[in-house]
């Protein structure tokens, strides 16, 4: 089988990491999360009190960020590296998660993680999950996966992840975080998150784990 690009975009917690991990490690292709080079700038910008509302200040935070995707030797999952610091555990805080959408609005913001990723997939045989990886990032890929899952289910999902970590945390907390991200991202001017035309809709609302990645395979092996 030939090696292809395949994108997966969707809502805030409908399993697309959970897929893309799958397919990865199925086919022996590499995951790229690109929602953790936002969730990275957005900790750098808090960590630094960087403004950015100000132009200028985005600037020059951004050319002080170097990100990198590293594989773990144990578990051999990839995991994002801000500035040689592997903060792929802290930024999945709900301190980070609250503002992400906002900083991934900015246009600057997107033309410095989006040249990354397509520098990524130059060789292909990669899977990438976000919101804009069909419809800008990879706009040719082979396959373009589309993922949605009912509000109610994506919000226990995430919740479970986030209370093991947290205790403290609340549903209420967690749902909200959900809508708001799905409202900022799906409405920005810089590429909203939408369907792209010849995207596959996978909805994982009532199938195993097990079930979506037969069909995502089905997929593959058309394509590839
Ligand atoms: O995928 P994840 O939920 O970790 O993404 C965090 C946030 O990063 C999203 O809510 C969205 O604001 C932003 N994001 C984006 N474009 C992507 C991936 C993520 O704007 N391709």
């Amino acid at each position: 089988m030939k090696k292809i690009i395949i994108t997966i975009d969707g809502w805030s917690s409908c399993g697309k990491s959970t897929l893309a991990k799958q397919l990865a490690k199925e086919l022996n292709y590499v995951y790229i999360d690109s929602g953790a080079m936002y969730r990275a700038i957005t900790l750098y910008f808090l960590r630094n009190s960087i403004d950015w509302k100000k132009e200028k200040a985005v600037k020059e935070a951004l050319q002080n960020i170097q990100l990198e995707f590293r594989t773990n030797d144990v578990t051999k999952k990839t995991e994002i590296y801000l500035n040689d610091e592997n903060v792929e555990y802290i930024i999945r805080d709900l301190v980070v998660a609250e503002k992400v959408s906002e900083v991934a609005a900015i246009k600057q913001v997107r033309d410095f993680a989006v040249a990354q990723q397509r520098k990524m997939g130059g060789k292909k045989g990669i899977v990438m999950d976000g919101r804009d990886i069909g419809t800008v990032v990879f706009p040719k890929a082979e396959l373009k996966i589309f993922m949605t899952a009912d509000n109610a289910i994506r919000v226990e999902r995430r919740f479970k992840e986030l209370f093991a970590q947290n205790p403290n945390i609340t549903i209420e907390e967690v749902k909200n975080n959900l809508e708001m991200r799905d409202y900022i991202d799906s409405h920005r001017e810089v590429s909203p998150l939408r369907q792209a035309e010849d995207a596959m809709i996978l909805d994982n609302s009532n199938i195993t784990q097990e079930q979506q990645l037969k069909k995502a395979l089905e997929w593959v092996k058309e394509r590839a």
